[in-house]
């Protein structure tokens, strides 16, 4: 296909653009999954540390438990024994999570792993007490132990357990992590709080879940709640909205060259799509409805009578700087686009306005129209060649389509579409005839009525060109299928001379005028008539 000399708008510029637009976008996408993979990875994080508070609570409890019905201190005798201490200890020391282990009696603490804390010290009232008899001290405050508190306490049967929350759970979670531990059950006492924990948060986990996570809707913050193994404690871990944004904002350092390269994929995507394919047809679109096609018709002759006849409608496109295009450039690119029947639709409605001033003087003038393999796909250019014919009320055989013998080869319906046009009244032509790749078998098989003898035969005949006997092949092979013969391409008297004397019946060609604006031809046919 011929290289387009139309200047296509500025494809640089639109690439420019379209990368600029599709960064644009790709940054908020880009953003949006950092987002998601931070929060996705903070919930996990958030989990992961409840989960092993959960396991770390329930291992105290149950070594709680087993301690206390092994030792049944409610039945030994009161005080501290030797043996009692030592076995506190070795309690302590298989327990990681205790800080150290007691007897209590009477909210004293009569004997300790520590040899300091078994002094008697008075506990307060405690804080609240489990359904299995667990009592619970929160957020105790203990001179005699090693940190001084503030320590949980947990007693059974006369068996205590100090834990040092804070501590314990520090481990698993970052600075800026809130934590809390509470009961399950109203008004919801927490045996721990590390960081300020809105009061609504503290609430009964729902019914058959034993994890939560959600995004609380006013702060941001994200939380992840888990129900204890024992199903009484609730382990909550927060964190704040502000530390997640930190997070986000640190993973999105790159977001930015990340979104440019997009871009720039884009816009190199863009210009390597944009000019072929839309350009083009936008250009061939816009030049089509906006009036930038024209007709030329090149006069056809009676070569007995030397009489104007006809012409053949040729069309031409004159570009917005003033320069005009052959149709050798863009009726390619039309086939290519699949827009032929909009070429044909424009030929016809030109020649529907500018043939009647030729037809008041010549009524039985011809017009020639050529018509594209595409086209003869479809019964669309039936249609169109009728309306016109109606349109112009012309008789039969003055409206006559121009097909080249490759078009009949490449068009599958060609053979029907031939057929209705015929039955409409329009003549049919073979263009160029003897270039194509037609075999002769094509001429019985296709109905037509006019040969038009391609202009390399005509200029080539009489000749010693090896092609110089066809023309007169054709003439003759025209004669015998009684169909009219038609010699394109006439530049000398005796070209014209010569195929007149063959007997054949039309011609068309420089000698007899080149291809011209309708104003011309109507001087042209009405010279002869006049004179
Ligand atoms: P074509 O149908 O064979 O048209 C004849 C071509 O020969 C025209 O070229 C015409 O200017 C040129 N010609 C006429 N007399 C002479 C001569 O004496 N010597 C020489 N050397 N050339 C001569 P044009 O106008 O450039 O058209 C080229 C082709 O474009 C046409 O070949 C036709 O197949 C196609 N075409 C033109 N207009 C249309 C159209 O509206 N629709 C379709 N589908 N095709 C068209
Ligand atoms: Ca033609
Ligand atoms: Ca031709």
């Amino acid at each position: 296909m011929p290289q387009l000399a139309f200047k296509r708008p500025v494809p640089l510029i639109v690439a420019g653009l379209a990368g600029l637009l599709i960064g644009l976008l790709a940054y908020p996408l880009l953003l949006n999954q950092v987002r998601t993979r931070v929060i996705d990875e903070q919930f996990a994080h958030l989990s992961d540390a409840t989960a092993a508070a959960t396991r770390m609570t329930a291992t105290v409890h149950q070594a709680l438990s087993a301690l206390a019905s092994e030792l049944d201190l409610p039945a030994s005798p009161p005080g501290c024994s030797k043996e009692l201490q030592d076995r506190l200890q070795a309690f302590q020391l298989r327990t990681p999570s205790a800080e150290a282990a007691f007897r209590i009696e009477d909210n004293r603490l009569t004997c300790a792993s520590l040899p300091s804390l078994g002094d008697n010290t008075l506990l307060p009232a405690h804080h609240s007490q489990r359904s299995d008899g667990t009592r619970l001290w929160y957020r105790l405050q203990l001179q005699q132990a090693p940190q001084g508190g503030p320590y949980t306490l947990l007693e059974r049967q006369q068996l205590g357990v100090m834990l040092d929350p804070d501590e314990q759970f520090s481990r698993f979670f970052g600075g800026d992590v809130r934590v809390a531990v509470y009961e399950n059950s109203p008004p919801f006492p927490t045996s721990l709080t590390v960081g300020q924990i809105p009061a609504p948060w503290l609430q009964r986990m729902p019914p058959g879940s034993r994890e939560q996570r959600l995004q609380d809707q006013q702060s941001g913050d994200l939380l992840v709640r888990r129900l204890s193994t024992s199903g009484q404690t609730v382990i909550l871990a927060s964190r704040s909205a502000a530390s997640l944004q930190a997070q986000i904002a640190n993973g999105s350092h790159y977001l930015w060259s990340q979104a440019l390269l997009i871009g720039l994929a884009g816009a190199i995507l863009t210009l390597l799509v944009y000019p072929r394919q839309s350009s083009s047809r936008r250009v061939l679109e816009r030049a089509l409805h906006s009036g930038q096609m024209f007709l030329l018709y090149q006069p056809v002759v009676d070569l007995q009578s030397g009489q104007c006849i006809g012409a053949e409608a040729l069309m031409r496109w004159r570009q917005q700087d003033g320069s005009t295009l052959g149709p050798d450039v863009f009726i390619p690119l039309a086939e290519q686009l699949q827009l032929s029947d909009r070429i044909s639709d424009c030929a016809c409605q030109i020649i529907a306005r500018e043939l009647p001033a030729l037809l008041q003087r010549v009524p039985d003038f011809h017009i020639s129209v050529n018509v594209s393999a595409q086209e003869l796909n479809t019964f669309a250019i039936v249609q169109r060649l009728v309306e016109l014919r109606q349109r112009l009320r012309l008789q039969p055989s003055q409206l006559i389509a121009e097909l080249t013998e490759s078009s009949l080869a490449e068009a599958e319906r060609a053979l029907p579409v031939i057929r209705q046009l015929r039955a409409n009244g329009i003549s049919v032509a073979i263009d160029d005839f003897g270039t194509g790749y037609c075999s002769l078998s094509y001429l019985a098989t296709y109905p037509f009525d006019i040969l038009k003898i391609d202009k390399s035969f005509v200029s080539a005949a009489g000749t010693d060109s090896i092609i110089g006997p066809i023309a007169e092949h054709i003439v003759t092979l025209s004669k015998s299928l009684g169909v009219a013969a038609l010699a394109e391409g006439i530049e000398t008297p005796e070209q014209a001379e010569n195929f007149r004397r063959q007997g054949v019946a039309l011609a068309q060609g420089y000698y007899f005028g080149a291809p011209m604006p309708m104003a011309q031809l109507l001087e042209r046919v009405q010279g002869p008539a006049q004179s």
